[in-house]
């Protein structure tokens, strides 16, 4: 984030001086200082917006390896039924516990974002993934 706003503050610095120069330079060089200064902002615009595209690339490509990373681990997680037999011992007083802590307070969460279909059980103490369901 910073980054993008180096490059606009970058920009408009650029701009300034493209502006401050087009007032001063054609009275020194004329024509030729113009096409220079043109030349020169325009590579320096050519510059940025490549680097931009770059930042952007590069963190939507971020973004597809995480949420694949993501997916792997939530595809490992047990079903509600799996959990209940490899952990015989979570379900006590009606109620589904850790199997890492024993703590009871458990709560949902969706994979990508809170309105997930895909979503699964996290324990709110020790934070650890406990399984996953799908909602229909
Ligand atoms: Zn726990």
């Amino acid at each position: 984030m910073m980054l993008i706003l180096e490059i606009i503050g970058g920009l408009m610095f650029f701009g300034f001086m493209g502006f401050l120069s087009l007032l001063l330079l054609p009275g020194l060089f004329g024509c030729f200082g113009f096409l220079l200064v043109v030349v020169l902002l325009g590579g320096m615009i050519i510059f940025f917006s490549l680097n931009l595209v770059w930042v952007i690339l590069f963190g939507l490509v971020y973004y597809i390896v995480m949420a694949g990373v993501k997916y792997l681990r939530y595809n490992k997680l047990p079903t509600y039924d799996n959990y209940l037999t490899a952990n015989p011992n979570v379900y006590q007083n009606g109620q589904v516990c850790c199997s890492f802590c024993g703590a009871e307070h458990l709560s949902h969460v969706g994979l990508f974002g809170m309105r997930s279909k895909l979503r699964y059980y996290v324990c709110l103490r020790c934070r650890n993934w406990l399984y996953r369901f799908k909602v229909l």
